[in-house]
């Protein structure tokens, strides 16, 4: 069992800043990296990367924050320097950090964010910390992968294919752009909160590419795998019509890191398979807008708070007792 002990806090580096954490999102990630699927973590080690909260102190070389902001950051923090972030890419920066994987992170009173100027995001006042704790990661991450990289357009099928978290955060905002989703998951209670956001929805694991063709005359247009396994990477890329695009936005971890895609289908079809993996800070003010405007709420996609203290039975429990929607940790 993980367990919640006293900590120093952690100290500021010159361009970094700390944030003093209100809510902090659990997330599949973290249990990944519970479970020691990530060999980056070394012990001790405190999770959580999915972050709102007050900027508490700054760097003496931070130039655009102050103490008292409220903020988040994207679960990656990019370098503001590399190549990749040169070119606005900070999401697959070189030097990246990620607070609750390459150091201690959001599941505590305090968190360290590298790069204070590139990465720190100003919150609107209209949204609560709980809700903005559900943007950094996975709500973000479902932004970019459904309209960056998925491109999707309006009265187009999308299929997602995981109906958690980030799958619920997809149908949302496909939905706001006026695509047409079909949900799949195996789990009942995510169906119905996908359905309630006005998905299709398909429940079972297999023969689920043939469900979806059938659903979408001819298959999706746009489909992602949202939860992170061979099975459904494999039935993303089989529900797609021809000429379709496939999004992995799960992670693929241990004996999932390879999946066996059709690339037979994936040639024959000219079918596109793309990867998304969170969204950049500069990226945020448009899907911020979004929101602001109502168009999309990621309030909705909370299932329940939990406080710090329940966190980590919470985060041990999490593969053996699903609960829909996102859990958010309120930390103070
Ligand atoms: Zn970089
Ligand atoms: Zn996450």
């Amino acid at each position: 069992m993980p367990d919640l002990v006293e900590v120093p806090t952690p100290p500021v580096a010159p361009t970094g800043a700390v944030v003093s954490v209100r809510a902090s999102g659990l997330c599949r990630s973290d249990w990944h990296g519970w479970m020691g699927h990530d060999d980056g973590i070394r012990l001790p080690h405190v999770p959580g990367h999915e972050l709102a909260g007050v900027v508490e102190a700054i760097g003496d070389r931070v130039t655009r924050w102050q103490v008292g902001d409220r903020v988040t950051a994207p679960f990656i923090c990019a370098c503001g320097r590399c190549e990749q972030c040169a070119a606005g890419n900070h999401q697959v920066c070189d030097r990246q950090e990620q607070p609750g994987f390459t150091h201690w992170g959001s599941f505590a009173e305090s968190v360290a964010i590298a790069e204070a100027d590139v990465n720190l995001i100003a919150l609107p006042d209209s949204l609560d910390f709980v809700s903005a704790a559900a943007l950094g990661c996975r709500f973000a991450t479902a932004y970019r992968a459904v309209m960056t990289q998925g491109r999707v357009q309006p009265g187009e099928w999308v299929a997602v294919h995981g109906c958690g978290g980030v799958g619920l955060s997809a149908i949302m905002i496909a939905i706001a752009a006026g695509a047409r989703v079909v949900g799949v998951d195996v789990s009942e209670a995510s169906l119905e909160l996908a359905a309630q956001l006005g998905a299709e929805t398909i429940l079972g694991a297999g023969g689920v590419a043939s469900a979806v063709k059938e659903l979408t005359d001819g298959g999706a247009h746009l489909s992602l795998d949202a939860y992170g396994s061979a099975a459904t990477a494999v039935n993303s890329v089989r529900s797609l019509r021809k000429r379709g695009r496939h999004v992995q936005v799960g992670l693929m971890t241990g004996v999932h890191a390879t999946p066996p895609i059709p690339m037979d289908l994936v040639v024959a079809h000219e079918l596109e398979i793309l990867g998304s993996h969170g969204m950049a800070a500069h990226e945020y003010p448009e899907m911020l807008e979004a929101i602001a405007s109502g168009r999309i709420d990621p309030q909705v996609l909370v299932g329940r708070t939990i406080s710090l203290e329940a966190a980590p039975l919470a985060l041990a429990e999490m593969d053996a007792h699903a609960h829909p929607g996102m859990t958010v940790i309120e930390v103070r």
